[in-house]
């Protein structure tokens, strides 16, 4: 898997700046940005810049892209200011487990109390 951008996925046109987001931390590997459907007071998704379908196949193809990910994560709960309150790294893989955007990306929530286990 190559990680080139992909014409028909949402990430990688927001990656381009085709599709608008309220972007909230960039590197050279990885962009982090507001969810467009909040589910806690933070949430954020940090994203690789190349296209791979979930964080399994990111990881695989690019641990270094695959870790800048989960050091943005914290990056994001630092800036949040969660670290204390905790906060959670959710990577949906597969339909059924609830991922509906097929470009691997961290959900990273926090600002209310986090049930487990997760519905
Ligand atoms: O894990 P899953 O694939 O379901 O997460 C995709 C997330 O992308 C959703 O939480 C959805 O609200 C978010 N989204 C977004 N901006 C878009 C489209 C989807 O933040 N334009």
């Amino acid at each position: 898997m190559s990680g080139e951008p992909q014409a028909d996925c949402l990430f990688c046109k927001i990656v381009a700046g085709e599709v608008p987001a309220t972007v909230v931390r960039e590197t050279e590997n990885t962009v982090a940005f507001r969810d467009i459907n909040p589910q806690a007071p933070t949430h954020v998704l940090v994203i690789p810049r190349a296209h791979y379908p979930d964080a399994a196949a990111l990881a695989a193809a690019d641990p270094q892209a695959a870790a800048d990910v989960l050091t943005e994560a914290r990056n994001v709960a630092e800036d949040e200011k969660v670290t204390d309150s905790g906060y959670r790294i959710v990577f949906n893989t597969g339909s059924g487990a609830g991922q509906t955007v097929f470009h691997a990306h961290a959900h990273v929530l926090a600002g209310r109390g986090l049930q487990w286990p997760p519905g």
